[in-house]
Formats: C-alpha cells, structure tokens, sequence
C-alpha cells in the first residue's frame, strides 16, 4: 500500500491519479532497497548495472508491473526489449504474476528484430519496400550474395560470399548505410565492399526483402530521415526499458537514443562482466556511454546475488577476476554452504555424455546426498553446438527426455524450408528466392536452362521471377512438358495467392492445399529413403504450428525471428543450449561440459581477437557458472572428436582459475575408464594421455583427490589394455559392449569379435570395445 507520506506527493493531483496511486503494490516489498529505489523512479534514465543474479530482471519486471498498476503508462505505451524471444516471453509470464492477472496486449515487449519488423511493415515505403517484405534468413542471404558476386565477376572462391556477408553485417550492426561506410573501410573486400553493399541492397529491394540487420538499419534511418515519425513513436512509447544492455549494438544504442531523447523516459540493465555478443558488434561501452547521453541518470548498482550458492558465486567470481578493463563488482549472498562446484575429468567426449546422462538420472532420483532434482531443473550448456550431438545421441539412447534450446531448428531441415519457401511466394509474389527454390520442386522438367530463361525474361523487363515465368509462357519461350507444368504452378500460385486472407479458406486449409496441390507432399510419399518418412511427420508438424498464428504471413514472421525451437513441453526435460542461448537464465542445476583449451576457450575467438577473444570468453565461462542455483558441474575430456577428427586436448586453462577452496573434484567411475570407448590407435592414446596427465590442471585434480583419499582414475591405470585385449578373449565368454550391452563371444577373428548380444543382436565389434562382463563395477 502507498503510505500516506507518498500521497502527499499527489497533492492537488487529479482525484483519478490519487486513486490509481494507492492501488497496492504488494510486489515491491518483495525487492531490496536499491531494486526497489530503480523500480520506483519511473520517470527519467535509470541504469542498472550489477553482476549476475542480482535482481536485474527482476526489478526491470517490477517496474513494468509498476508502471501499469500505478496508471503511468498504458500496456501499449511500454517498449521493452529483451534478447531471446524466449527471454521475452518469460517477461511477460512474470508481469502477469506480479500483476496477479496476464499480462495482456503489450505488443511492444519483445527483440530488437521482432520489434523492428512490426514498425518496418509499417513504413517499409519510405525505405523503398512494400509492407509484405520478405525477411531473408543467413542462408538465402548468401545466396544472394553469391549472385552478386557473380554478376560482377568477382571469383567466388577467392572472395566468398559468407566472407561479404559478414562484412555487410559488421556495418549494419554499426548503422553504416551503404552512403556512410567510412572512407577508412574503402579497402574492404578487394576494394569492391562498399559497391557490392550498394549492389546488394539494390537487389534486396527488387526481391522486396530484408536481411535481419536491415530491420533496424531501416528503423534507424527512418527515424533520422522522418523527424515527424519518430516524433511519433517518441509519442506513442512512452516508458523504455531493455534488459541485457550490454550487448547491444550500435544500431540498437543509436535506435534506443533516437526514441528516448525527448522524454528520457529509459531503463537500462545490464553487466558488463557479461558481454558476450561483442563478435557481432555488441558494444560494452554502451553502458558506460549511458551517463553522458543521459546526464542526471539514476545508476542504481545491485551487490547481492539471490540465485546462487556461496560456492557457486565465488567460483564464478574467480574466474571472471582473470580479465582486466572491469568495471568490477563484488556480490556477495546468503546462501552459504551447499555443494561445492564439481569438477570431473573424462577419457572422451562420448564418455563425458555417458557420465553427464547417468549423473542426470541419479540426481533425480536423489542420490548423491541432494535433494532430488527435476528434469527441468537441470541443464547443459555448451560452447559450440557442435557439442550437443552426443548428448542427443546419448540421451535418445537411454529415453532421457531433453529439449534442445536455439539448437538446430525444426525450421532448418529441407522439406521446412521447401515448404515454406511455397507460403512465401503465395503471400509475397516477388520473393524470387523461394521462387528459385519451388519452380522445380517436386520437380517439373524446368532444369537449368529453362530456369535461366525465366531469369533472364525477368531481368530483362525489370519484373519478378513470377512474373518473368509469366512472359516466358505468353512469349512461347518455353515449350513441351516443362511449359505445362509452369502453366500449371502459376495457375496454382495466383489461385492460393487469391485465398490468401479468404473467409473461407482458413490458412492451415490453404496451407495443406499448397503442399498437397503442388505435388510436394506426393514427392516425399513417393520416396523410398529411409528419411522420407520423417519428413513428411515433420511437414505435418508445420501445419499442426500454424493453428497457433492468424494468417501465413504472421507465421512466417515468426519462423523468420525464431531463435529457438522449444517444442511443445509435455512432461519435464533436461534443457541442452549453448552458453549464449543460456544468458539471463537460470537452473538449479547445470552441467558445463567440454572444459578444454582451444573448444573453450575457442580457438577461434582467440586467434581472430587475440586477448579480447580470450576475455569474452572468460565472460561466457563466468555467465555458464552463474546460471547455477544449487550445483554447478564442470567437466572436461582428454579426447573429442571434433568435425570427424580425433583430438586430443588439455584441460581449459579457466579450470586453474576456479578457486581450489570452492571445488569438489570427482572420480570417473570405472567403467568410463580405459580404453573402453577410446576410439583411437595406442600411439595417439598415449599421446593423447601423456598431454593431459602431465597438463597442471589435471595434476592438480589427482593431488586434489589424493588429498580426499580418492582411488586414482582408472583411465590413468589401463590406459592401454586394448594391446592384450583380443588375446584375453574366447568364444563364449560373456562380455560387456559399451553400446550393445552384454552378449557371448561366438567367434574371433583378429581383432574382431563376433559377439551374440543380449538385446542387439549378433555383431562383429572392435576387441578394443569390448570388456569381460566380470570387470563390470556394478
Ligand atoms: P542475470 O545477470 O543472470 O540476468 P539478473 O540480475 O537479471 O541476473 P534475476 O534473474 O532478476 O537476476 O534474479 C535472479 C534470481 O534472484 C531470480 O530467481 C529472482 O527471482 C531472485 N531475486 C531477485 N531479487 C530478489 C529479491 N530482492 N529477493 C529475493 N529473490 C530475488
Ligand atoms: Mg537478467
């Protein structure tokens, strides 16, 4: 309840903003004084900045909640930005509970893109669109590139198209139209980068379509070239706030300053120690910036951190103590005791899969001296994508249910993308990249030069692919079979394009009738590979996601933003995403895998960046453990297979800098041990062995578990059994196999055992594979 103190303030104030100020606001006592001090001053800049799990998103939520219940702003006056639409979608989850109803129409809460796209539709004119512009994902926008590149004559192989695009981005996360890329950059890209750029939007204009950093180079420009309309929007949002500050870009800072200026009415939280999108033009100095563009801005800084335990925090504070240029913040929490961080060695990366699997299903169940813990309590993060494979595998082989969080997404597999190259051309005629894409698919005998003739047909009378198809039948360039089929689509495409936003014909009806009447869901019926089966599942599932969406178009947009694939969530699952996707999160328990130098920190970002690569990196690593409540699990494996290629690896230096007073290291059991799934000759094993044992973070695991009394792994032990493996052997000898399970020899040959397996049947397997059923532990 407002006190009475605080109705004085409305003194002489309008009976109804007295009324609206003493509605309750039972929400703010659940916050610190500093949360509560940032949540209060609603008017004027206000900038958070603290460390992880201090409240940040809280407060920033609170404030929305506030904003309404106090009848500040209306929810259509609130601009709020998050990172993820995930992210977004959780905002709204917790202003709806603070408010104690949902949080209903506020269409301005979402990303920068998802928001960008809604103000481009309408005012895509003034950039040269139409309001059904296409937005093009990174593919399509290299193969576009690659036309370009061609079209000027430029060896492809020698100056890439993903080269180009990146180049292009770089400059559009700096709001740098092609007419203001500095003189500095007129070397880029064999001196062509700023011409091929002009070329590139040129095109881009043609096909009617964005790339996703056009969405907020256009806003940008709009508002610098149309005071009236940013006027306007100045107007319209009249609160701002954005979570994760410190990954902005320039062209989102410049955005944000264009709509705060006249008000100042702006929120910002954020943590430098947590900047990690700075290799894609994210700027840390935003924040520091943000005093000087907003002078006599509120800087609230938050110390105590409420998500983790002690253990976890001071880890977490360890590592990150490691880069320099800080701002530097100390926290500090209530939670003392709990687990200490885990730390656990493995042979390999399929066995650090195997282990993590094993460790989920005992946590749950309880053991290990804690508390049970849910599947969706429970997560793993990843550097590189890459990394998920094994836990997928893994997890589909013991039925552990997971879900795969910005992972490779639904929305990229090829019969998706067909498909939803069809809904375009139908809701877009001009999108001549799904054109490009459908003409011939299912095919229709319109090889390459009949698809040549309709490029040219349509360049030469400055008309869509659609269209210049249209000429090429009226002109009789194109005859035969191939003449009636294109005949046929184009009838189709004008006649689902007319039921495009029909009374009766819903979208998912007319989406079943393009896939159907195209002759695309016959093609995969048709076919006989083993995938073809999966894929038409998969087509079913799109339409089945359409029943969620208004119209094509609107689904589309969606597909087009999507940055991750949660599926509908039946039952609890172990979330699997890499460390970025994983930032503002938070789980009771997290899994860090792939602990190793050159995988994390990656070799990458240090080669290209040098030492400010490697400090982002330490950055990610500081954001992976902060996202732990309860127990944070770091691991590492000697081995890994990386893109086909064995390799063996040292420990990540970040694990010499977790403070040995806040780290637990454990013992593979034995059955992860040996050459027991180390798919490798001996010379590599041991060489691969003598790196990582004499590497100083694995000694001092092994001095640190002699301390505790702890057996020696066992890898360290029988590293090199598999030598004598084949000649231990005989025929009925009872024998373990890591993937088959258990099983009697029936033959030897070699190397090679012929094995009868319990459940998997008969097979000839590696004698390196195989162990005596009596060495098992357990
Ligand atoms: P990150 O930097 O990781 O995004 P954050 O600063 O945004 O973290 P939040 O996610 O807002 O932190 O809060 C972390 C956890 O602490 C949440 O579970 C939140 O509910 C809880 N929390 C925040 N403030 C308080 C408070 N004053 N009292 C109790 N719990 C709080
Ligand atoms: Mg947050």
């Amino acid at each position: 309840m407002s006190s009475f103190d605080e109705m004085d303030a409305f003194e002489g104030a309008s009976l109804s903003a007295r009324a609206m100020a003493a509605r309750p606001t039972p929400y703010l006592d659940d916050l610190n004084p500093a949360q509560r001090a940032a949540v209060e001053a609603l008017d004027g800049p206000v900038l958070m900045l603290a460390g992880a799990g201090t409240g940040k998103t809280k407060a920033l939520t609170t404030r929305i909640a506030h904003l309404l219940t106090t009848g500040r702003a209306r929810p259509n006056e609130i601009l709020s930005v998050t990172f993820t639409n995930k992210a977004a979608r959780e905002m709204k989850d917790r202003v709806g509970r603070l408010l104690g109803q949902p949080a209903e129409g506020m269409p301005w809460m979402g990303t920068f893109h998802s928001i960008c796209v809604k103000l481009l539709r309408r005012h895509a004119e003034l950039v040269g669109l139409k309001s059904n512009f296409t937005i093009l994902d990174t593919d399509d926008q290299v193969r576009l590139l690659k036309q370009v590149i061609a079209a000027e004559n430029i060896d492809e192989k020698r100056w890439p198209a993903r080269q180009l695009a990146s180049l292009i981005d770089n400059w559009k996360n700096r709001a740098w139209t092609p007419a203001k890329v500095p003189a500095a950059e007129a070397s880029a890209f064999n001196h062509r980068g700023t011409e091929l750029y002009d070329y590139y939007q040129t095109r881009l204009r043609e096909l009617n379509a964005v790339d996703f950093g056009d969405l907020l180079l256009h806003m940008v420009t709009i508002f610098q070239d149309h005071p009236d309309i940013l006027e306007q929007y100045q107007r319209w949002f009249r609160y701002i706030l954005v979570d994760e500050y410190q990954d902005t870009n320039v062209a989102q800072y410049l955005w944000l300053r264009l709509l705060a200026s006249a008000h100042k009415n702006i929120c910002c939280v954020g943590d430098d120690d947590q900047s990690i999108y700075g290799w894609r033009g994210a700027e840390v100095g935003n924040i520091l910036r943000f005093e000087k563009d907003f002078p006599g801005a509120k800087v609230v800084r938050l110390e105590q951190n409420y998500r983790s335990t002690e253990h976890i925090l001071k880890a977490a504070s360890g590592v990150i103590r490691g880069n320099e240029g800080r701002l530097g913040k100390e926290l500090w929490t209530d939670a003392a005791g709990g687990e200490k961080v885990r730390l656990i060695g493995h042979w390999d990366g399929e066995e650090e899969a195997r282990w993590i699997g094993e460790e989920i299903e005992a946590m749950q169940r309880g053991a290990r001296g804690m508390r049970p813990f849910d599947l969706d309590d429970m997560a793993i993060l990843v550097r590189a994508s890459h990394q998920m494979r094994a836990f997928e595998d893994r997890f589909l082989t013991i039925g552990l249910p997971y879900r795969v969080i910005g992972g490779p997404r639904f929305y990229e597999r090829l019969e998706i993308r067909d498909a939803m190259a069809y809904f375009r051309v139908v809701v877009s005629p001009d999108d001549d990249l799904a054109f490009e894409r459908i003409v011939n698919t299912p095919k229709r005998g319109l090889g390459d030069k009949a698809q040549q003739k309709i490029q040219v047909t349509a360049r030469v009378n400055g008309v869509s692919l659609l269209d210049g198809a249209r000429l090429l039948l009226q002109d009789k360039g194109i005859t035969g079979k191939g003449a009636g089929e294109l005949g046929a689509l184009i009838g189709h495409l004008d006649r689902w394009g007319g039921l495009v936003g029909a009374k009766d014909v819903s979208h998912i009806e007319l989406a079943e009738m393009i896939l159907d009447e195209s002759g695309y869901t016959a093609m995969w019926q048709n076919d006989k590979t083993p995938e073809a089966p999966g894929r038409l599942e998969n087509l079913k599932e799109l339409v089945k996601a359409l029943e969620s969406f208004e119209n094509l178009q609107g689904f589309l947009e969606h597909v087009a933003l999507i940055m991750d694939n949660e599926q509908e969530s039946d039952g609890a699952k172990v979330s699997i995403m890499t460390l970025h996707a994983a930032k503002g999160l938070e789980f009771p328990a997290v899994f860090l895998p792939g602990w190793e130098d050159g995988l994390f920190p990656s070799q990458r970002s240090m080669d290209e960046s040098g030492l400010k690569g490697l400090e982002e990196e330490r950055r990610l690593a500081y954001v992976g453990i902060t996202r732990a409540e309860e127990v944070c699990t770091i691991s590492f494996a000697a081995n890994r297979r990386v893109f086909g290629q064995w390799q063996s690896a040292l420990p990540s230096r970040f694990i010499d800098e977790l403070p040995e007073a806040h780290v637990d290291v454990l013992t593979p059991p034995g059955l992860y041990g040996g050459g027991f799934g180390a798919a490798q000759s001996s010379v590599e094993t041991r060489a691969a062995e003598a790196n990582v044992y004499n590497s100083p973070g694995w000694k001092r695991m092994q001095s640190r578990a002699g301390e505790r009394g702890v057996s020696q792994p066992r890898e360290s032990r029988n590293m090199v059994i598999d030598a004598t493996a084949v000649s231990a052997h005989t025929t009925g000898e009872r024998v373990f196999h890591q993937k088959f399970g258990y099983g009697t020899i029936t033959g030897i040959e070699g190397d090679k055992l012929e094995i009868a397996f319990e459940k998997a049947g008969t097979k000839k397997v590696v004698a390196k594979f195989i162990m005596a059923a009596d060495d098992i532990p357990f």
